[in-house]
């Protein structure tokens, strides 16, 4: 809700922001206006395919409900505080939000594929020790128009080919920026929905993917409310370490992390966990480090993308060699498991894995450097 004041009748209104309406929510609002269900999915498209934020341009609906709406509800969007490019093509927005806050939001091209990585809340409560966005604490959870608001403005701001056109730039969702996606379950679900739907994003289920640390009660929810392509954040094989680096561990130990796993990927047959795993300098990165992952991940679909440790100004940690890294990623791919070690993307920008800090309003803000294009 976002209140403003009326003049002429000298109150105050509260106006709806449709922006992260999925279809369930906007048929509901528009049955309270008295109005029939289709007209979710022509607000749907005039918002996130056709990009127009202003109701009185939206020209098949009547012009008394264009009215209407233009009374009763908005569509807000963040303001770009930041943009910047990264030598590989990798770019990283800062967006700012109506309250100060601000999150970042990177865009990954890599041939015909384009991912966005998209944060879920402002900072981040889980303190894991390698991760830079740790180091800022937490603000607060984003809502399901400030994720969707991530895709509709990096859409625009990458351009399509030719005006309305259905080709798009963004082919794949990633829930792997700032925030536990998880631990914002209905915001998450709702903008994942969006990005699912037909007369928006139309993305398949399978080119989003939603990572965690490992919050073991809404992996099962999340196979129930919105099955996408599950990610784990696992990079430790034992409890002692993993208690230590991904403290929600201690919570949620390994054993019962790895049968949400199981269950996760349960009656489908060819469906696989990605599981990421950070490579920490003499940390994890040992011949016993592989073969104890490769023990774990005997009984569970996956496949393992590998990600070396990025740094970042106060890291505690090394990146490990090159030749410890291939070493590593021979180990699995002699005992059969799928490897990927994951291209560290956007380094010289700060937009990297684990590099994304975005701005709070309640602490001083770090970064003036940010260069605004
Ligand atoms: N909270 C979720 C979503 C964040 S995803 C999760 O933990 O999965 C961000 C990914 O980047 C995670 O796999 C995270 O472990 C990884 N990451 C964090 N810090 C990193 C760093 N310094 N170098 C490389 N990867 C990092």
């Amino acid at each position: 809700m976002e209140k403003g004041w009326d003049e002429g009748s000298k109150k105050i209104i509260m106006s709806t922001n449709l922006l992260g309406h999925n279809r369930v929510q906007l048929e509901a609002f528009f049955a309270e206006q008295g109005e029939k269900a289709f007209r979710a999915s022509q607000l749907m498209k005039w918002i996130h395919q056709l990009g127009v934020t202003d109701f009185m341009q939206m020209t098949n609906l009547s012009k008394g409900l264009r009215e209407k709406l233009a009374q009763v509800a908005s569509i807000e969007l963040p303001e770009v505080t930041a943009d910047r490019l990264s030598v590989d093509g990798t770019r990283k927005w800062l967006f700012t939000l109506q309250d100060g806050n601000s999150v970042e939001t990177v865009f990954i091209p890599e041939g015909e594929r384009g991912t966005l990585c998209v944060s879920s809340q402002v900072g981040c409560t889980l303190n894991c020790t390698f991760c830079n966005t740790a180091q800022h604490g937490y603000s607060r959870n984003l809502t399901s128009a400030e994720i969707i608001a991530q895709v509709w403005l990096a859409d625009r701001l990458l351009g399509r080919e030719g005006p309305g056109s259905h080709q798009r730039v963004i082919t794949n969702v990633v829930m792997m920026g700032m925030g536990e996606p998880l631990l914002n379950f209905e915001s998450v679900v709702s903008a994942m929905e969006l990005m699912m739907e037909d007369f928006a994003y139309g993305l398949s289920r399978r080119r989003i993917t939603l990572s965690t640390a490992g919050v073991v009660p809404m992996i099962d929810q999340l196979k129930q409310r919105c099955h996408v392509s599950l990610a784990v954040s696992l990079h430790a094989t034992n409890d002692v370490l993993r208690d230590q680096i991904v403290p929600i561990n201690q919570k949620y130990p390994l054993k019962e992390l790895m049968a949400a796993c199981r269950r996760y990927v349960e009656g489908a047959p060819r469906a696989r966990v990605t599981i990421e795993y950070i490579l920490l300098g003499g940390v994890n990165d040992g011949d016993d480090d592989a073969a104890a992952l490769i023990r774990l991940l005997k009984t569970v679909p996956s496949k393992v993308n590998l990600i070396p440790y990025n740094p970042y100004p106060g890291g505690q940690y090394q990146r490990p060699s090159n030749r410890a890294m291939d070493r590593f990623r021979s180990h699995l791919i002699q005992a059969g498991l799928t490897t990927v070690t994951r291209k560290t993307r956007g380094e010289d920008i700060e937009a990297a894995c684990g590099q994304l800090a975005g701005q709070f309003k309640d602490r001083t803000r770090r970064s003036q450097s940010v260069n605004v294009q």
